[in-house]
């Protein structure tokens, strides 16, 4: 390796230490295989940490109507039917399973009064399905997976950054790295490489992601060759917070609407019950008694309409605020503090319930939610699109690469419910873990040169070199940064139109040509102006994609609006959107049929309608 490069082998090496890779690791170091787990981070930070509100599982455990057949239903409905239905299937039979299996391995779970793991409402699901402890479900699931891990024998690399995937001809052979704390260069050699790296809500301005959310595993399998699917869909959040200006965009979650915490606008209406769409109204209240009581467990009573699909409740709130109908700070109320009407005891009632929530208004707002509403407005949260994944075995297109996660796409089609992504993480890592390591036992390790690795690095470090020629031209990394985030905020948000796409398109040339000369300044060690520019590629690459797919998709669909199209079109129901690398380095979209649904599936639909 050039310059003496540090050098680990693996069999299988896993990008991404969150809810998904742990568990992708957990299950190859199982298979008996060498395995290494990489994180940006420090091991127990991954953004699943943050996750609020609980796993969906069809446990059937508050409401025994519930099983594989509703949540497979309502997952292809939330997501307006372009799912991969493979996914949709395998995600709704295999999640309780998991869900046991997290409970074998140690997890805390709040408990029905005869023991069994409580589950809570969320939006789009037909029954309480979401399996959580408090809301803070994500730090036990990282918790349990971190100790489960651990003991497996698995070697873990924290503050690592991967820059690139090292190939032998098309197959992904291993990782460059780069460890954040010294900047020095690691090589990472596998038979097979599990990328779980990850969301990419980091290119908009507002949004509940972490820092590391900048979707370097979708641009990573991109620039080596992986297929990315569905970019155009990404969710906005209803309710993120949106005052004071330092905690735009944290989240608030939808268990404060299941716990029966209702939106109101500056005059106090709850506008939700104002646009009920035609395929809810079967299972939605018109009555806001009756969705009172459906929060607080009763089987008979519907949804309230604030438990819709998150696209739909943020478009509402969209309208309202347009409408001149918006709270002081641009979004609208969420009030949870008015059960006090219905229950004794409602403000200990809400801290039990929602002990992060009433922290985080206290400490961040200074707002009491047991006695005011709470200001929110839509916040940038998830991709439901990344790169493709086959649905058995979340292989990609190239040899040895591996997706799970969020930067894997295909199970939540349009739009993602709420509570389907931890169980994402933890059904198809434990897939892609176990084909990861299948794939490692049938094969012999690829060859890496030389060359390539020193490209890479050659890469990383340009912008150093232009800082140490700086002159006419250069500029810092984070300006730039903040240009991508207000411009596709702005032009390729919740609400999207031609004009605009094509105008983001043409900044992310732009963009394109003045993070090609950016500068940093300093050594590579603790520099995070560095990490800065290294983002920068990825949060580019993934925008032009987002970009190209939303100006494809002329129709309205699940997470993404077109103003001048803002009907569903029937036609574009049946295809995906297929991303991929040219030979010359250009990005190409080609629409792909979706594979016809197995008629026992289709079945399955029709008798949930
Ligand atoms: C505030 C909040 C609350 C949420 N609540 C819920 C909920 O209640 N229920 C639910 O189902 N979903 C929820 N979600 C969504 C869910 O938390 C995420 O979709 C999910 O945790 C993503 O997990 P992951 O394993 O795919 O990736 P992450 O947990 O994001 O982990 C990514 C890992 O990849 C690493 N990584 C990234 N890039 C690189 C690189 N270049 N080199 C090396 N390592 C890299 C990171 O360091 C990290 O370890 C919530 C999201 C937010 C923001």
């Amino acid at each position: 390796m050039p310059n003496n490069i540090e050098t680990h082998e693996y069999d299988v090496l896993v990008i991404g230490a969150g809810g998904a890779g742990l568990r992708a690791a957990i299950e190859a170091s199982a298979a008996g295989v060498k395995v290494g787990l990489i994180c940006k981070s420090l091991l127990g930070k991954a953004h699943t940490v943050m996750a609020e509100g609980g796993m969906a599982a069809a446990m059937g455990n508050v409401d025994d109507r519930d099983n594989w057949r509703v949540h497979f239903a309502d997952t292809m409905r939330g997501g307006q039917y372009v799912n991969n239905w493979r996914m949709a299937e395998l995600h709704a039979k295999e999640a309780p399973a998991r869900v046991h299996e997290l409970e074998a391995w140690g997890a805390v779970f709040d408990r029905t009064p005869d023991g069994k793991i409580l589950q809570r409402n969320f939006g789009g699901h037909r029954y309480p399905r979401l399996a959580h402890v408090g809301d803070r479900t994500g730090l036990e699931l990282i918790r349990t997976l971190q100790d489960h891990g651990i003991h497996q024998g698995m070697t873990v690399h924290m503050e690592q950054t991967v820059v690139a995937l090292l190939q032998d001809g098309p197959r992904v052979v291993g990782a460059l790295g780069y460890d954040r704390e010294r900047g020095r260069f690691r090589v990472f050699k596998a038979k097979a490489v599990v990328l779980a790296t990850g969301g990419l809500g980091r290119a908009y301005r507002i949004t509940s992601n972490s820092w590391e959310g900048t979707g370097d595993g979708v641009s990573l399998a991109y620039q080596a060759g992986a297929e990315l699917l569905d970019m155009e869909f990404i969710q906005f959040h209803p309710t993120g917070m949106i005052w004071p200006p330092s905690v735009m965009g944290i989240l608030v979650t939808e268990g404060v609407r299941g716990e029966g915490g209702v939106l109101r606008n500056k005059d106090g209406k709850r506008f939700m019950y104002d646009d009920i769409p035609d395929n809810y109204k079967s299972q939605t209240s018109t009555d806001p008694e009756e969705g009172w009581r459906y929060t607080q467990g009763d089987k008979n009573a519907k949804r309230p309409p604030e438990l819709l699909t998150r696209d739909h409740v943020a478009r509402c709130i969209n309208r309202e605020v347009k409408a001149g109908r918006g709270s002081p700070h641009g979004g609208v109320f969420l009030d949870i503090s008015w059960i006090k009407e219905k229950i004794p005891n409602a403000a200990e009632h809400i801290k039990k319930k929602l002990p992060s929530m009433y922290h985080q208004f206290i400490q961040l707002a200074n707002l009491d939610i047991t006695k005011e509403p709470m200001e929110i407005g839509p916040t940038t949260h998830y991709a439901m699109g990344g790169i493709r994944v086959n649905g058995d075995t979340q292989a990609t297109n190239l040899p040895g690469l591996f997706a799970a996660g969020e930067c894997a796409a295909g199970l939540h089609g349009a739009n993602r419910l709420g509570g389907n992504s931890l169980s994402d993480l933890i059904v198809f890592g434990q897939r892609a873990g176990e084909y990861a390591a299948k794939f490692a036992k049938e094969n012999s390790a690829g060859k890496i040169t030389d060359e390539q690795v020193a490209a890479a690095q050659r890469e990383a470090l340009e912008p150093f070199n232009r800082g140490a020629q700086a002159g006419a031209g250069t500029e810092g990394p984070y300006q730039v940064q903040h240009d991508l985030q207000v411009m596709m905020q702005d032009l390729v948000g919740i609400v999207r139109r031609e004009d605009e796409i094509v105008r983001a398109l043409d900044g992310l040339v732009k963009l394109k040509a003045r993070a090609a000369k950016v500068a940093v300044y300093g050594h590579c060690e603790y520099n995070p102006g560095w990490h800065t520019a290294i983002d920068l590629k990825h949060l580019l690459t993934i925008s032009e994609a987002i970009a190209m797919a939303a100006l494809d998709r002329k129709e309205s669909r699940g997470g993404h609006f077109r103003e001048d199209f803002p009907d569903k079109d029937p036609a574009s129901a049946k295809y995906n959107a297929v991303i991929s690398k040219q030979a010359d380095g250009s990005m190409k979209l080609r629409r792909e049929p979706i594979p016809p649904m197995p008629d026992a599936l289709k079945q399955v639909i029709e008798e949930m309608k």
